[in-house]
């Protein structure tokens, strides 16, 4: 490991070589690399995580670079998890970074996924939300979750038995614009603080958006955080 490199974190309270060792062992399941998972997958190289799964697949698109932070018009048509590991083996040579061109679905989820010390949803639509949400309960996996549209976004950290499930927190129906008003600062703001959830959990250090969720209005710019409750009836977790 290169120390320099770590330098402005080892400096934390805390944190020094041996957590940045810790660090290095990790595997992070990235499960999208758009708007969220681009900050997410940066700043998680950026961090010197061990292993980082980047699952996505699409392709990159003109449209998507107002917030996909991972890619410029030179990646335009090519899979984004491949760009998205071109570029960060770039920033980071010292990581292991596996570019799975896949879309997360019932019959893939475990083979993907299995071995992930935590799951970070970086998704846009609620379908394949709750194929990685009911891995996450079956293996008692931590799951990042963060949803963003237009100037709001929401987070929780979500790790059962101890919190709910994302399933006990939708309504029966859910109805989803696609696609969706986004404001591309917004998806940084919210993959950003994906990004801290999943540090915060490997390193042990600071807690975790357990049992709540943070709500952000970037319009009015509020931030609000509010205690969210297991579902007893909850299909998935109960
Ligand atoms: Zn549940």
């Amino acid at each position: 490991m290169n120390a320099s490199r770590y330098e402005r974190q080892l400096l934390l309270e805390g944190w020094g070589e041996s957590t940045q060792n810790k660090l290095s062992q990790k595997t992070v399941f990235v499960a999208g690399a758009g708007g969220l998972g681009a900050p997410v997958i940066h700043y998680l190289a950026a961090a010197g995580i061990g292993k980082l799964r980047i699952c996505d697949s699409d392709r990159v698109e003109i449209s998507n670079l107002n917030r996909q932070v991972l890619y410029t018009e030179n990646e335009l048509d090519e899979p984004k998890a491949r760009a998205a590991l071109k570029r960060v083996s770039k920033l980071n040579a010292e990581i292991d970074v596996e570019a799975l061109e896949e879309r997360v679905d019932a019959s893939n989820v475990n083979e993907l996924i299995a071995g992930s010390d935590i799951v970070v949803d970086c998704l846009d639509n609620y379908a394949s939300r709750l194929v990685l949400n009911q891995f996450a309960v079956n293996t008692g996996t931590p799951l990042v979750h963060a949803g963003v549209q237009a100037m709001y976004g929401q987070l929780t950290f979500i790790h059962t038995p101890i919190t709910p499930c994302l399933r006990c927190l939708l309504p029966d129906k859910i109805t989803e614009l696609s696609p969706k008003p986004i404001v591309g600062a917004a998806a940084g703001v919210m993959g950003g603080l994906q990004a801290m959830e999943a540090i915060k959990y490997l390193t042990g250090m600071g807690t975790n958006l357990a049992n709540e969720m943070l709500l952000w209005d970037g319009a009015d710019m509020n931030w609000q955080v509010v205690p969210i409750h297991r579902d007893t009836d909850c299909p998935v977790c109960s």
